[in-house]
């Protein structure tokens, strides 16, 4: 079952043509890694899967239904998008995790209880107290993580997750990615500029170059190595 379907989707800025068009879908439940050097349009393309930028053409249909004006803000309502740079507010972790939930016109209660099982189920309850400035880059990013999986999305854009992080901060991310993923079948989408993390998490890896994706397919067969 298709969640995305992305149909000769482009992007312009100006007279370059920096996503050109694409034809792709996404399966509910699969981790696409969308790897490629910097400049390829990956952030891009993720941002118009988002549907926080608008495509230059094309057609997108997200949860089997088109993106339109009218459509896109319920339809972003159910995904959820992890940066590079972890933003974290002067307040604490608890409520830095909260803001995920500000526009969702939930009960306090309902909202802190929410807060208090997401930290749980990543195992960050010890720092729910700690004020979000006193964090080390990579638990930082895990906070991050959780403000966005609080909003429980059905699809979650990574986009460059681990980017700023060290080897153990990115082994720790990336097995949280994996969990959310087998426990509540998220689609996740993934870009990433390092082949190994594609391979490790993904089930099928697109590669962009110039905007144009060279190659799409199972892992296995896009890295084959004869
Ligand atoms: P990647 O994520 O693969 O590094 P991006 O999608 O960020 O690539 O960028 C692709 C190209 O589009 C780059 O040449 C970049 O400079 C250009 N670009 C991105 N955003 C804008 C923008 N808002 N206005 C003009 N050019 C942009
Ligand atoms: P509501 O529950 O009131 O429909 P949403 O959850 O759709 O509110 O989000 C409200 C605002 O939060 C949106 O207008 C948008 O600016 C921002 N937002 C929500 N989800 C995303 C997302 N996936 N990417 C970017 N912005 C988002």
């Amino acid at each position: 079952e298709d969640i995305i379907t992305a149909r000769g989707l482009a992007k312009s800025y100006g007279k370059k043509e920096v996503v050109r068009p694409l034809d792709f879908s996404v399966k509910k439940g699969e981790i696409l890694a969308i790897i490629g050097p910097s400049g390829a349009g990956k952030s891009t393309l993720m941002r118009m899967l988002d549907t926080i930028e608008p495509a230059s053409k094309g057609e997108l249909i997200i949860f089997g239904e088109p993106v339109t004006k009218r459509s896109m803000h319920a339809l972003r309502g159910r995904m959820g998008m992890l940066f590079q740079k972890t933003v974290l507010f002067d307040r604490t972790v608890a409520e830095n995790v909260e803001l995920g939930l500000s526009y969702r016109n939930l009960p306090k209660k309902e909202r802190m209880e929410r807060v208090s099982a997401i930290l749980e189920s990543m195992g960050l309850s010890r720092f729910a107290e700690r004020g979000g400035h006193s964090l080390s880059g990579g638990e930082g990013q895990r906070i991050s993580f959780a403000r966005v999986l609080v909003t429980r999305p059905e699809i979650l854009f990574l986009d460059e997750p681990t980017a700023n992080l060290d080897p153990v901060s990115t082994q720790v991310l990336e097995e949280l990615i994996l969990h959310e993923n087998r426990v509540n079948k998220t689609t996740i989408i993934i870009n990433t500029h390092d082949q190994a993390q594609g391979q490790r998490l993904a089930d099928r890896v697109a590669v962009m170059i110039d905007g144009a994706f060279a190659q799409i397919g199972p892992v296995d067969e896009v890295f084959y190595q004869p």
